[in-house]
């Protein structure tokens, strides 16, 4: 474990850290020092990256639960605390994707999506909150989108659980500020992940047996610095947010996309 590294002595937790950006996130955390709660729905997942960072020289705890559900955040704060005493750093990362439009989205599918992308990333700070506020230090993370910015056919929920995300963040941003708790979002563009994969078959935009590398091509042509993004991107900007070089950093929306919301 790192005793010298941009996170040296603290102690994170990242939601759907079990794959794509939450697990790049957390490996880079665990690489900079921090001991790090790795949660997910998916108890494989989170078992198997914890394997990674300890495997690695790190320090990591596997926790089992659903961010829309309240007392599942109530306990994996618990558990974090109660491994490791304190927490410095919350990333909300776990979402979903979500297909339809404003005329044909189901109440169903807009309740899913709001629950796990807006509801979640609410809940997984709330029970962190006190602790943060009590100790006069803390980063939360919120993942938002590109989506959340620039309007997206096909992605309606999706689209409205992120711009709430973005607008939840500058909120708390304000209210925490005064107690040293800095609150950020990051907005990634695409980044090919299984969510973005689901995503496109959902919408009708791939079949599920097409070749996803052929659609990340033809998307790549589409953001300004003609690639797109890698988990490894968006860690880097995640990473600088949770450490005290951003000491001095709270309520802003950093777009991680290669220049796609400058359109
Ligand atoms: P992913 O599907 O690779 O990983 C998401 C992880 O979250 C999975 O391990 C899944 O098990 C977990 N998860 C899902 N629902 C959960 C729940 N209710 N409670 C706990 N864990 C849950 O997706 P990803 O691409 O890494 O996306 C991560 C975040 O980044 C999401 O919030 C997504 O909206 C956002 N995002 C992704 C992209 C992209 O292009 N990949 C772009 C913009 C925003």
């Amino acid at each position: 474990m790192s005793t010298t590294g941009r996170l040296a002595g603290k102690i994170a937790l990242v939601t759907g850290a079990g794959s794509g950006l939450g697990r790049a996130s957390a490996l880079r955390f665990a690489a900079e020092g921090a001991a790090v709660a790795v949660v997910d729905l998916d108890p494989t997942a989170a078992e198997s990256v914890t394997t990674e960072i300890t495997t690695a020289g790190g320090h990591a705890l596997p926790v089992t639960a659903n961010v829309s559900s309240d007392a599942d955040s109530r306990r994996m704060i618990a558990e974090t605390l109660a491994e490791f005493d304190r927490l410095d750093i919350v990333f909300a990362n776990a979402g979903i994707n979500g297909a339809g439009n404003a005329a044909d989205t189901t109440e169903y599918e807009w309740d899913r999506v709001i629950a796990i992308n807006l509801k979640g990333v609410w809940l997984t700070s709330k029970y962190a909150l006190p602790h943060m506020i009590e100790r006069r230090t803390g980063s939360i993370i919120n993942q938002a989108s590109m989506g959340g910015l620039i309007g997206l056919p096909g992605i309606f929920p999706y689209t409205a659980a992120k711009g709430g995300v973005i607008a939840m963040t500058k909120q708390m941003a304000v209210t925490y500020g005064p107690d040293n708790v800095r609150v950020n979002a990051i907005c990634p563009g695409t980044i090919p992940t299984p969510l973005v994969y689901r995503s496109r078959v959902d919408r009708g935009a791939a079949a599920p047996n097409t070749d996803q590398a052929v659609l990340d091509a033809d998307a790549a042509a589409r953001f300004p610095l003609r690639r797109l993004g890698s988990p490894d991107d968006l860690a880097a900007t995640a990473l600088f947010l949770a450490s005290d070089e951003a000491n001095w950093i709270t309520g802003g929306i950093y777009t991680v996309d290669g220049g796609r919301s400058a359109f």
